[in-house]
């Protein structure tokens, strides 16, 4: 495969490396002084401002492969653009490029009916409404969601929805207006069909945000991650996805590309912690020399360097598996990626938090925060084993009588 970029992914890149520049890292220091200083629960004016700006520059929906609706790019040729962003906490959503919306709105381009296209695509497309994705529960181990016991049960025309989620991620966020809950609705089906996809609005009556979760005390507003009660919800039938126990089938088109998008926003965040290393450790002496050159800083440096390298080419080759040979073919990749792109984003991190000293976990630089948004990347989307375990499967397949 070519690594190198198209001359229109380069442009692209150029672009939004000037946009985050001029724009976003300046407005990071806003963005969480507007948190701090209102309701932590309303969205902030700053990041509105930037997403007008970056929709003038044309940088906008750059990612939703085989689309007209997105920027026509490849999972390949977004990929090196989702880096760029995850080097801010805040620039996925100034492109309207942030997850879960992404994920979602790939799920409605793909399964959606025109209906549910122009009552929800839209307004994500737009950047007028966020959405949340509903399958952790707190009550089953919800790393196999074959357990998922949230149910939807059939009455006439609709479905009565009733179930405890947890960790739904943006579901604190007043302009999350959509759910897409993964419950059980065919319990006596094969075990891969008895799970189905629903659209949930979240002023339906019996949805109810009960409290954001922190993680490691960071609450990540105004997006959050949320507990979600639903009680005897009530939606038209017509809501579900695909059809009724297909569920598992809309998963897994969903999570490859989002896998993607989050492992290149992870070396994203590799890189600054990189950056910031580089700078601190040339900036400051101790011993009589600079940090750089004190015991095994400058192999710190070159590991991190070579991790970062490595991480990244994993992940385009995935991507370029995706493009080319289908999400199903490129499983192993996929779950490699997922399971290399966080542990060396955290490595890198790490690093860069030691060489700060006290700094580092202080809240003067970001590093503390990259490190608890990147621990969680190692749970969410799926834990690492259960990743290895695929990876695994995979090659020992290869050494399996064929069936
Ligand atoms: C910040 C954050 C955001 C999230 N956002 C969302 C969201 O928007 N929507 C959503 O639905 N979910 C979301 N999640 C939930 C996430 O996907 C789950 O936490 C994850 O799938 C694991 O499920 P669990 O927490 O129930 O852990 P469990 O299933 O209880 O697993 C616990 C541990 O058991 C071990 N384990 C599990 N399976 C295996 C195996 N096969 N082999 C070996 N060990 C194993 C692993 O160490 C695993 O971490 C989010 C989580 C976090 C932390």
């Amino acid at each position: 495969m070519d690594f190198g970029y198209s001359p229109k992914v380069q442009d692209l890149r150029e672009r939004v490396d000037a946009f985050m520049q001029e724009y976003v890292f300046p407005a990071e220091p806003v963005f969480f002084q507007q948190v701090a200083d209102g309701d932590r629960w309303q969205p902030t004016a700053i990041v509105e401002e930037l997403k007008q700006k970056a929709r003038d520059a044309g940088l906008w929906n750059l990612f939703l492969p085989e689309s007209e609706l997105g920027a026509g790019l490849t999972n390949l040729e977004y990929a090196p653009l989702a880096e760029l962003m995850g080097r801010s906490f805040i620039a996925s959503e100034a492109f309207n490029c942030s997850a879960p919306d992404t994920g979602n709105m790939e799920v409605l381009v793909r399964y959606g009916s025109e209906e549910h296209k122009k009552q929800w695509l839209e307004p994500l497309l737009n950047g007028e409404i966020r959405s949340c994705f509903g399958m952790t529960e707190p009550g089953v181990a919800s790393s196999d969601a074959t357990n998922m016991q949230a149910n939807a049960r059939r009455e006439g025309d609709e479905w009565v929805i009733n179930g405890r989620k947890w960790w739904t991620s943006g579901a604190c966020d007043p302009r999350c207006k959509l759910m897409i809950f993964m419950g059980l609705t065919n319990p006596d089906g094969p075990r891969h069909q008895q799970h189905s996809m629903i659209l949930v609005p979240m002023d339906a009556p019996g949805v109810k945000v009960v409290r954001p979760l922190p993680v490691f005390g960071y609450d990540d507003a105004p997006h959050g991650h949320a507990e979600v009660i639903l009680e005897n919800v009530r939606v038209p039938y017509s809501n579900v996805l695909l059809g009724e126990g297909r569920g598992f089938e809309i998963a897994q088109g969903r999570l490859g590309p989002g896998r993607i998008h989050h492992c290149m926003r992870s070396i994203g965040c590799a890189e600054r912690a990189l950056d910031l290393m580089c700078k601190r450790s040339l900036s400051r002496e101790a011993f009589g020399k600079k940090l750089a050159q004190l015991g095994g800083n400058i192999d710190h440096i070159a590991n991190s360097r070579i991790e970062i390298n490595q991480a990244r080419l994993l992940t385009l080759n995935a991507a370029y598996m995706m493009d080319t040979a289908g999400n199903k073919v490129a499983k192993s990749e996929i779950a490699q990626i997922k399971v290399v792109a966080p542990n060396v984003a955290l490595q890198v991190i790490d690093r860069a938090i030691q060489i700060h000293g006290g700094a580092g976990v202080s809240e003067d630089f970001p590093l503390a925060y990259m490190y608890a948004m990147q621990r969680t990347l190692r749970l969410a989307d799926g834990p690492d084993e259960v990743h290895r375990g695929t990876i695994g499967k995979h090659e020992l397949g290869k050494y399996m009588p064929k069936r």
